[in-house]
């Protein structure tokens, strides 16, 4: 059985081989905090440190939604920060990949739907995939995006669009 460290290598090799079929070049994410406790911040952060390095393997972590392919988004989405996360949507570049990281972001989590807080990014803009956790784990951020590729490239293929 492999180790924890080889799984973790083979997820990156994985992601670099799947980034190269799907968009044939890198992967640009940016991240929006919707209103979380930075715990979920803080595991997303590990993608890019010396251990993870996911940057290594072609995923750039991108300041404006303009570039991005993908929103990464934290938290249950606050009224504060409802505003913020449609404006990032509507900027962000197609095919606005959006990864739902946390239990917070995928259906409110310990903070629920309040007078506050609407429950989950899904109230607000489309999720293309759920990654559970309270917070999840590094690997399971990468399982994420894994599967948002695979999302995109059915899509694509059935509506008989050129990827790349
Ligand atoms: S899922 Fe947990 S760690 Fe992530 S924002 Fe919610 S409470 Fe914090």
């Amino acid at each position: 059985m492999k180790s924890g460290k080889e799984q973790t290598a083979d997820l990156r090799w994985t992601l670099q081989k799947r980034m190269k079929e799907v968009l044939g070049r890198s992967l640009h994410i940016r991240h929006v905090d919707s209103g979380s406790c930075n715990g979920c911040d803080f595991e997303m952060n590990t993608l890019t440190n010396p251990i993870y390095d996911i940057q290594r393997f072609g995923v750039d972590f991108v300041a404006s939604p303009r570039h991005a392919d993908m929103l990464m988004v934290t938290g249950g989405v606050t009224r504060h920060l409802e505003e913020a996360l449609i404006k990032t949507y509507n900027a962000a570049s197609e095919p606005k990949m959006v990864v739902a990281i946390g239990a917070c972001a995928c259906g409110g989590g310990i903070f629920g739907r309040t007078y506050a807080n609407y429950g989950g990014v899904d109230q607000i803009v489309p999720v293309y995939v759920y990654v559970p956790g309270c917070p999840p784990r590094p690997e399971a951020i990468i399982e994420g995006i894994l599967l948002a590729l695979d999302r995109y490239e059915e899509l694509s293929r059935n509506k008989g669009e050129k990827m790349h």
